[in-house]
């Protein structure tokens, strides 16, 4: 059995940061250089930030929130239903792309600062249960 991940730093504070795009560990420095590439190192505190694995789960979680906060309660008004699919489609899947885009980086930001709070680095692998199943 692997041993479980402990909270080693504020878990709210690190997480928050994280989802305004700010380093867990100050709150000042970037986090992201780029849309969604984490900096190598805070500018400000020089935290290690590349050692807080993202992977897919920020993907996956946006998915999670968009399908259900979004798509799931738009399927309950009929409009969507009997509307020509050549002018609802754009209409709902642009702005949904768009939506979906800007909580990514998000998500990203806060899962860092879960890692981050957690102490869970890249060299971890004792946590993904999934690889002691092969
Ligand atoms: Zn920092």
């Amino acid at each position: 059995m692997p041993a479980m991940a402990e909270i080693i730093h504020p878990l709210r504070r690190s997480v928050f940061r994280g989802i305004t795009g700010h380093c867990p560990a100050c709150g000042q420095g970037k986090l992201f250089w780029k849309y969604l590439k984490v900096n190598g190192r805070c500018e400000v505190c020089d935290t290690d930030l590349a050692r807080y694995p993202a992977d897919d789960g920020p993907a996956y979680l946006t998915i999670l929130l968009i399908g259900h906060l979004v798509v799931a309660p738009m399927l309950f008004f009929s409009i969507v239903w009997r509307s020509n699919p050549a002018y609802s489609l754009p209409i709902i899947l642009v702005p949904l792309a768009g939506l979906t885009l800007a909580l990514l980086p998000r998500v990203k930001g806060g899962w860092v600062g879960l890692m981050y709070s957690l102490g869970v680095k890249d060299t971890d692998a004792h946590l993904h249960t999934a690889d002691a199943a092969d």
